[in-house]
């Protein structure tokens, strides 16, 4: 080291410029004052060439010198004009104190400062950068310290390539994880947004026809009009994205009101102010079409490299989701069919049977299992070979699906059994006896393999819904079981489950007599239970909830007859009998001074097709002379299930008189989203088992929250249900749940005790 000494030697400080710095050929600066001098005396040429920054400023961090590099970016074509200036002649104040105090403290102290990373204004019209700068002490021969030496490279390019590996990354891992692949395509996009300034991402997805895009993510194009192409033809000549997807290609179109792809379009481009868009077909690895991936802006202009290389990765990444996705629904697929036949398997019909039971049980349907063995498929096998006894279980399998309609299921349990399942279109179809007739005719015909007939013949056990077992597994077992009797009888027609012998199933006979006498016997009443608001803790209201005091039995549960009255009917004169009492009650309340509250009625499915039902509520109200917005109507999802168009048409002819409507039990297996953005709820009622886990349950905390921002994202209000502790209301008043009901507050009670309580 010569008399310029830069301190201890900094060995992270940019090769070059330490070479700059301490090569022989840099005179010494001894005097501080005559700052021109020393500066035309260095050896310019390369250090201004540099790409990185370089500068050497005195005690009081003024400039001595800086290299063309550093010049530029304060705004100054000639190096030497920053003779003399210091930062707070080129930045804002704050920079430049900021600035100022790191390096006064560095020359204070002597210890260089090493790659510090900084963010820098910038004063030439481009975002701020990201340096990674060093200061070094500059020291006259006597060793004091009279400067100090700058140098920085810009990075930004650099972090800016980091992070977006971050985020590819992190996209990769939600692929990985499995996210949906909404969410997946929405990531990407936000990603690719947030690189591109100005731009709003959209991707669609090719229909699995091969002939339609459909909306797969843009969660900042306005929603009218990703409605407006959520479905378009691809084609030659339909805009960016369908056009792309035609040709495989991508297709950059600046200026969308020009451009003649987009001559169809225009009135609607027009509309929402877009000029250009840019498409990218995504691709599989065998280059077919699976989406496009576009980038709408205001501003007519084409995409830069840097740009086109993003859409490149994001395209890629898009593929890999979408390719994932589908894989998915292969394996799922398999799993789930039967290699040979091509019909469901046991796992398809164990998970479609619980749903379709819920159905029935909502509406009160039955639905008939029939269990089918082809008989002496066995001695077929041993004579024939197995690719006989293959050819007949396919032949049986493609008969079985010809006999049935949409709404039933043919599965391959394995071997040579089978199972129908049969879904009641009324409560009475007398023809399913009939349906099975010919379901066991139409296999029992010879199958023709290499010129032989092979004479064929089956079994038929059946059971039915609700009365031959209540799960998939009860009615599978005594399907089996009429299955055996009927070959072991040799019947020619289906044997049904015998269960006239089982007194569980006589029972209800004399439930539902005894039920019908309750009802005109006068054995019914009414229990309230108090809805109260979080906070005030006043009662807002109260949910009617019936009993049946049974002569002999005591005070019954609804939970033991309602599921009865909905099978056998009864349901709709004990419903109006509910109401009627409801809608007394009420006005009684009323008149005797107490505050208005609304009254909730729970309302079953079958009461709520019934076509006279909004009739029967008016008329109620009318009797009683209770003003209408006091009736809430509680309603489950399987009311709307059952007919939604129906319930629709119900809710909407009863709410313009003043009815409310709460959805019950949100939260409790089948409650969707769909539902509530349907049908115009007013309330939304959490199920006790999502309130039971709280507060201590995370995932209850996590769905009660979302359930709560849900409701208030829609607009409804929110009672939280069977609300017992003082611990869970604690958390609904954080969460900002309006009202509770609960034992914590009342148990259902008597209606003598309810004034008590609204006067409290
Ligand atoms: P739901 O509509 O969900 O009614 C709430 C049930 O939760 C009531 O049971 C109530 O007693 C109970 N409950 C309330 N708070 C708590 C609590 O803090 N802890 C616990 N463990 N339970 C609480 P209930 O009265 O036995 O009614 C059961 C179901 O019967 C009702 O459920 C409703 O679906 C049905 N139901 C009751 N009355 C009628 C009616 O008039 N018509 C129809 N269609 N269904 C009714
Ligand atoms: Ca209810
Ligand atoms: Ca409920």
């Amino acid at each position: 080291m010569n008399e310029l000494s830069a301190g201890r030697h900094a060995g992270a400080l940019n090769d070059a410029m330490s070479r700059a710095v301490s090569s022989p050929g840099v005179p010494v600066v001894t005097s501080v004052g005559n700052a021109s001098d020393s500066i035309e005396s260095l050896p310019l040429k390369a250090i201004h060439e540099l790409p990185d920054f370089f500068y050497v400023k005195d005690r009081a961090g003024r400039f001595l010198f800086a290299n063309a590099t550093t010049a530029r970016s304060l705004g100054y074509s000639d190096a030497s004009e920053l003779a003399g200036k210091s930062d707070f002649d080129l930045y804002d104040f704050e920079t430049a104190q900021r600035y100022f105090e790191i390096e006064q403290a560095m020359m204070a102290s002597g210890e260089p400062l090493i790659d510090m990373e900084e963010i820098t204004p910038s004063l030439i019209g481009e975002g701020a950068a990201c340096r990674l700068t060093s200061k070094i002490p500059l020291r006259n021969d006597r060793g004091e310290i009279i400067g100090l030496i700058g140098a920085s490279r810009d990075i930004t390019e650099r972090k800016r390539q980091e992070e977006l590996r971050r985020r590819q990354a992190e996209l990769l891992e939600m692929i990985a994880r499995n996210e949906p692949l909404e969410t997946v395509l929405e990531a990407l996009v936000l990603l690719v947004e947030a690189e591109i300034d100005g731009v709003s991402g959209s991707v669609l997805l090719l229909d699995s026809d091969g002939q339609r895009l459909r909306h797969g993510a843009a969660p900042h194009l306005p929603g009218a009009y990703t409605r407006i192409i959520d479905g378009i033809a691809i084609g030659p000549k339909v805009g960016s994205c369908g056009t792309a997807a035609w040709r495989a290609a991508p297709v950059v179109v600046e200026d969308a009101l020009g451009d003649p792809l987009w001559e169809e379009f225009r009135s609607v481009v027009e509309a929402f102010g877009f000029r250009s868009c840019w498409s990218t077909p995504i691709l599989t690895a065998q280059r077919n079409v699976l989406g496009t991936f576009a980038l709408y802006s205001n501003t007519v202009r084409a995409p830069t490299t840097r740009e086109t290389e993003l859409v490149a990765i994001a395209t890629h990444l898009a593929g890999i989701a979408i390719e994932r996705r589908r894989g998915d629904e292969r394996i799922h697929f398999m799993a789930h069919h039967d290699d040979l036949t091509g019909l469901p398997n046991r796992a398809f019909f164990k998970e479609r049977m619980a749903k379709t039971l819920h159905q029935a049980r909502a509406a009160s349907r039955k639905v008939t299992v029939a269990y089918i063995d082809v008989n002496d498929f066995k001695g077929i096998n041993d004579t024939l070979g197995h690719a006989a006894g293959d050819e007949v279980l396919k032949e049986v399998a493609a008969r079985m699906a010809n006999c049935v309609r949409a709404s039933d299921m043919v599965v391959r349990l394995g071997g040579d059994e089978f199972v129908v399942v049969l879904v009641h279109q009324s409560s009475h179809d007398i023809g399913i006896t009939r349906r099975l007739r010919d379901l066991q005719k139409a296999i029992s015909k010879p199958v023709q393999f290499k010129g032989r007939e092979i004479p064929i013949s089956c079994s038929i056990g059946v059971a039915a819904f609700p009365n031959d077992g209540a799960t998939a597994d009860e009615l599978l077992l005594n399907a089996d079981r009429a299955m055996y009797g009927a070959k072991q009888q040799g019947l020619q027609t289906p044997l049904h489950h015998y269960s006239t012998h089982d007194a569980a199933t006589e029972l209800p006979l004399t439930d539902q007599e005894e039920l019908r006498l309750a009802i005109v016997r006068d054995q019914l009443l009414l229990h309230y239970q108090p809805q109260v608001d979080v906070i005030t803790r006043k009662v807002t209201g109260v949910e009617a909830l019936v009993r049946w005091e049974h002569p002999q039995k005591g005070m019954r549960p609804p939970a033991e007859f309602i599921p009865l009255a909905e099978e056998c009917g009864l349901i709709i004169p004990l419903g109006l009998w509910v109401l009627n009492e409801a809608c007394r009650q009420a006005r009684e309340w009323q008149a005797m001074g107490l505050p208005p509250v609304r009254i909730a009625v729970n309302v079953s499915a079958r009461q709520f097709t019934d076509p006279d039902f909004a009739r029967h509520v008016t008329e109620t109200a009318e009797r009683h002379k209770l003003d209408l917005h006091w009736l809430e109507l509680e309603l489950t999802e399987s009311v709307l299930m059952q007919d939604a168009e129906r319930a629709l048409a119900m809710m909407d002819a009863l709410r313009p008189l003043g009815v409310r409507f709460s959805i019950d039990d949100f939260g409790a297996g089948y409650s969707s989203l769909a539902s509530l953005k349907t049908f115009p709820f007013d309330r939304l009622k959490m199920d006790r088992s999502l309130i039971e886990a709280l507060p201590s349950d995370k995932t209850a905390v996590a769905i009660g929250l979302a359930v709560i921002s849900l409701a208030q994202t829609l607009k409804l209000s929110v009672v939280a249900e069977g609300v017992e502790t003082d611990a869970q209301l604690e958390f609904l008043s954080f969460a900002r749940c309006e009202e509770a009901q609960g034992y914590r507050f009342s148990k259902p009670v008597p209606a003598d005790r309810i004034p008590a309580l609204l006067k409290a």
